[in-house]
């Protein structure tokens, strides 16, 4: 995955993730160090905040799961009826 993140110090793109954890469902912290200075060290959050499944409408109900959506039952996620 290509993220467009620059170094805090120096403003290059060639950056080296040292550790990646996922903190939640939806975020992940990481430690980002810079390999063109190096001398920048940063903690980097990334985060789904919006799901398009598809036909890419907005999917609220997805945001609201403990679990990826092919891992549920579909009959029982809540979807809004129209
Ligand atoms: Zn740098």
């Amino acid at each position: 995955m290509q993220v467009d993140i620059r170094c805090a110090k120096c403003g290059s793109k060639n950056l080296v993730v040292r550790t990646s954890d996922r903190m939640t469902m939806h975020s992940t912290s990481s430690i980002v160090y810079c390999n063109s200075c190096h001398a920048c060290k940063m903690q980097v959050m990334s985060e789904i905040v919006q799901v398009e499944i598809a036909s890419y409408e907005q999917s609220d109900a997805v945001m609201r799961l403990n679990k990826p959506l092919d891992e549920t039952d579909p009959n029982q996620i809540e979807m809004p009826m129209n």
